[in-house]
């Protein structure tokens, strides 16, 4: 019998994810819409896409510039 459970032990935990229209990271991966492909979702705009930004240098810049866009 084979134990496939020490593969899982790489799985990187650090890398976050981020929205790339407002860098929020209060983003989730929609799954079981039989009507769509698997999409993240952002609860903080709205945003939905198969896109998500995994670079927090970026995200900073996103987030400032929604919170100019917002006011
Ligand atoms: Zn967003």
């Amino acid at each position: 019998m084979k134990d496939a459970s020490s593969e899982a032990q790489k799985t990187k935990r650090r890398s976050f994810k981020f929205c790339p229209r407002c860098g929020s990271t209060d983003v989730f991966w929609a799954q079981g819409m039989p009507q769509f492909w698997s999409l993240w979702q952002c609860r903080n705009c709205g945003y939905q896409g198969a896109f998500i930004l995994e670079d927090g240098n970026l995200a900073e810049k996103l987030q400032e510039e929604w919170k100019n866009k917002k006011q």
